[in-house]
């Protein structure tokens, strides 16, 4: 082989080293300032160290091959038994095994089941805000462990059995009694074929059965079907009903729960979500007969931030992504970072992306306060529908913008803009779709008077930032008309967002953002809301410390 003329080919300039390596803490100077505004100060040295773990070109390659091989599913074994069983790629285990061990399945929780002091929910906010930009299909299970503490609170015995396993930071993957194991995590089947928005319209039946119920019918979708235990909506005598259902019976036998085929998904792809029926499965009453939504919106609440957590996640680590290649990317004798059109870009991005942490960073401190303070509990009321509405709807087209700053290289699948792309839509549709979550806004203001004097205090506090006059019609004037509730709910989570920024970043870039997002007509499209160039050149160094 002609040696010289393979080292001429091989010559690789004009493009940037790989993004890896770094502390996703430390490098985001946005997040350090929301922690830090919503009480975790404190907890940055073990942030910072969270951050350069996950940040570690080894966690990047776990993520690549967790999602390269995607999780299988077993039905039956050679000799025609059933097995139901999904088999995982060892990067998931290990994915799961350093979230886990992290806390982010359950460090908001006392080992009794009791919520933990603040600010645990910052501190794990922040790190699964982290998590989620390195790999998002293993936090599917982490999240729905997490939650599925809060409906247990309506059985207190059950509570005390389960919660000291799932606080524990041991992974145990072992397809095994729970009880048996050193720790255990928990999925939720809500969504039929009839209907995932309306469960009151389940047909899944649970007939008592001494001291347990029988469950009868299926799930459309039930994600990390290899949980140890799930929280079920079925029809008992007394109206839908929350169950306990685990994989397996007291006395050790596998309960029959069968899984029928795995779903084949736009992304998510290291996650298992199935389709599952139920043949006379053994389940625990979790609440009363009747009272199954009241029950396990409880957990719907956690998840949903979450939601929010991982969206804002994804799209700092697009913007992130973008930042860093312009840097290094030279077109037409400049560095596309010093172009002007591309820092309009980016600098819309950067803003986007620091309302978005602002805002779930301070969400999260309205979780961690809820109990204690009224107003923190209509906040955390109130913003999470919005907040999981705006932030994952606007992720996909972020995203996408981010992509593009890479050229041709963010569509290719090594890097890992593609995987973000297709990750983000889910968020927006699980836990509540994005209508659905404006519904919910709106039965929030109708019945809660706090979450409606909330709305205006967060106008009269941020719309006087700038001289613009903002008096216009109030969608609100209407807040039963749903046809507006996207436009209601949208100004919510930018007023919101808004004021989070007032709290934990420089006034410029609160500035900024209101009158982009609240006072002048927005573009569809990133890079034409004519943000001035000294907070252009604000913003794009928040980004990332320069090179
Ligand atoms: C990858 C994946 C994993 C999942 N895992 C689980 C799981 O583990 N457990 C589980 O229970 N579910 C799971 N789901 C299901 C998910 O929660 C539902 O798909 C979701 O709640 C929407 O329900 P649906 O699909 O029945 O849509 P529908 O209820 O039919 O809704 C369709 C659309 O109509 C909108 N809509 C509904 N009502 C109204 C209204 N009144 N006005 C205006 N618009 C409305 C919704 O916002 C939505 O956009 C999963 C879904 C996905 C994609």
């Amino acid at each position: 082989m002609n040696t010289a003329l393979r080292a001429d080919t091989d010559e690789v300039f004009n493009q940037s080293p790989p993004y890896e390596d770094i502390d996703l803490f430390s490098s985001d100077t946005p997040l350090m300032e929301a922690v830090k505004a919503n009480g975790a100060g404190n907890e940055a040295a073990g942030l910072a160290a969270f951050g350069e773990q996950w940040g570690s070109a080894e966690m990047f390659a776990l993520a690549r091959r967790a999602n390269e091989n995607p999780p299988k599913l077993y039905t039956f074994d050679s000799k025609g038994f059933r097995r139901d069983v999904v088999e995982f790629h060892p990067a998931y285990h290990d994915l799961m095994r350093a979230s886990i061990a992290a806390g982010l399945h359950a460090s908001t929780w006392t080992p009794a089941g009791m919520r933990a002091e603040p600010p645990a929910e910052v501190a794990r906010g922040a790190r699964y805000y982290m998590a989620a930009q390195v790999e998002s299909g293993h936090l599917c299970p982490i999240t729905m462990t997490r939650a599925a503490l809060a409906p247990l609170a309506a059985d207190p015995k059950l509570l005390a059995q389960v919660a000291p396993k799932v606080v524990s930071r041991s992974y145990d993957p072992a397809f095994r009694p729970w009880w048996e194991k050193s720790g255990m995590t928990l999925g939720m089947g809500m969504t039929e074929k009839q209907g995932g928005t309306d469960v009151r319209a389940n047909i899944t039946r649970a007939s008592p059965a001494g001291d347990h119920y029988s469950i009868t019918g299926h799930k459309w979708f039930l994600s990390a079907p290899m949980c140890d235990a799930f929280l079920v909506l079925a029809q008992a005598p007394g109206g839908l009903t929350c169950f306990f259902l685990s994989r397996f019976r007291p006395d050790g036998s596998v309960n029959a729960l069968r899984l029928q085929r795995l779903k084949d998904k736009l992304g998510n792809r290291s996650n298992a979500s199935s389709e599952v029926e139920f043949a006379g499965a053994s389940a625990w009453r979790v609440g009363d007969e009747g009272a199954g939504i009241r029950t396990i919106i409880q957990m719907v609440q956690l998840t949903r931030l979450d939601c929010a957590l991982a969206s804002a996640g994804f799209m700092r680590m697009a913007l992130a992504q973008a930042v860093h290649h312009t840097r290094y990317r030279t077109v037409f004798q400049r560095h596309l970072y010093d172009q002007p059109m591309m820092r309009a870009v980016l600098a819309d991005l950067a803003l986007e992306a620091e309302g978005t942490v602002a805002l779930v960073m301070r969400l999260a401190r309205a979780f961690d306060r809820a109990g204690d303070d009224p107003r923190e509990a209509a906040y955390a009321r109130l913003v999470t529908p919005a907040a999981k509405y705006w932030v994952c709807k606007t992720a996909p087209a972020f995203i996408y913008e981010a992509m593009e700053c890479l050229g041709g290289n963010g569509y290719v699948e090594e890097s890992i803009l593609p995987r973000l792309y297709r990750e983000a839509p889910v968020n927006a549709i699980w836990e509540g779709s994005g209508n659905v979550m404006c519904l919910d806004v709106l039965r929030a203001l109708k019945r809660d008077e706090e979450a409606d004097d909330l709305f205006d205090a967060l106008e009269r506090e941020v719309l006087p930032l700038t001289d613009t006059d903002a008096s216009r019609s109030d969608p609100r004037d209407e807040p039963s008309n749903e046809a507006t509730a996207r436009i209601l709910v949208g100004r919510l989570a930018a007023l919101a967002a808004a004021s989070a920024l007032k709290a934990s970043a420089p006034p410029a870039v609160a500035e900024a953002f209101v009158r982009t997002r609240l006072i002048e007509p927005r573009s569809m499209l990133y890079g034409a809301d004519g943000i001035d160039p000294k907070t252009t050149e604000l913003l794009l160094q928040r980004v990332l410390p320069a090179g």
